[in-house]
């Protein structure tokens, strides 16, 4: 099975659009998404459609989370938390029950998913460290884990490996951000794997960046979140 791994999408509706499209030229069976559909972006009720009606599993983040007051709002930084108020008034009731009714993990033929940790994905720690990598791998059943939450994708295996693929070691693989890339780079990234060949890619996607940081200044949410886009910080 070839699996498209989106995460982090941030109610970026332009990065998400363009992601579609290049997994539409990728011959993949199905698309999962990791979480954070909504939260920082200006269009967080077209996300979550255009996510729902695209992808096989969708797992619940943080930001899902606290815009449908499941976590307070001190869990957010300040631009997260404003954010996050706002997303509020634009969701409609079924969007936001959708969100609700989202797992935090999932475990489907032999990979496990989730937006946090596999572990411990109630807490959403972030993993940083390979303390922090060995904890996440001490709870996981499967050979492979795929995560978002960072924004930063990186593999890490249980032999200590960073950024290999192959067969033998287990894995804990973070797939990057769709809509807020945080490693430098602001394409958007998202995940490609194939569990017959065992292969995994990470994908980068140019989109309209102007044209996302326009939106979000228009809708007055902070200048920073816009800014930061440019940059993929
Ligand atoms: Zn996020």
């Amino acid at each position: 099975m070839r699996i498209a791994l989106i995460s982090d999408i941030h109610s970026n509706l332009e990065a998400l659009t363009s992601v579609l499209k290049t997994i539409d030229l990728l011959d993949v069976d199905q698309i999962w998404c990791l979480g954070d559909v909504v939260g920082y972006g200006p269009f967080p009720g077209a996300c979550v459609d255009m996510v729902r009606e695209r992808c096989a599993v969708v797992l619940k983040g943080n930001h899902d989370a606290g815009t449908v007051d499941e976590l307070p709002p001190t869990h957010f930084n300040e631009h997260g938390r404003i954010a996050v108020r706002w997303t509020k008034g634009q969701l409609t009731e079924e969007q936001s029950s959708y969100l609700k009714s989202l797992p935090l993990v999932a475990v489907l033929n032999g990979i496990t998913v989730a937006h946090a940790t596999p572990n411990l994905p109630a807490t959403w720690r972030y993993i940083l460290s390979w303390k922090d990598v060995r904890e996440a791998f001490v709870g996981l059943s499967t050979e492979i884990c795929f995560i978002g939450h960072t924004h930063v994708p990186v593999i890490v295996g249980d032999n200590g490996s960073l950024n290999t693929f192959r067969r033998g070691p287990r894995y804990i693989v973070n797939v990057g951000s769709v809509g807020q890339p945080r490693d430098g780079n602001p394409r958007a990234s998202f995940g490609l794997f194939d569990s017959e060949r065992w292969t995994y890619e990470n994908i980068r996607v140019s989109y309209g960046v102007e044209k996302t940081a326009a939106s979000l200044m228009a809708a007055g949410l902070p200048d920073y979140l816009a800014q930061r886009l440019f940059l993929g910080v």
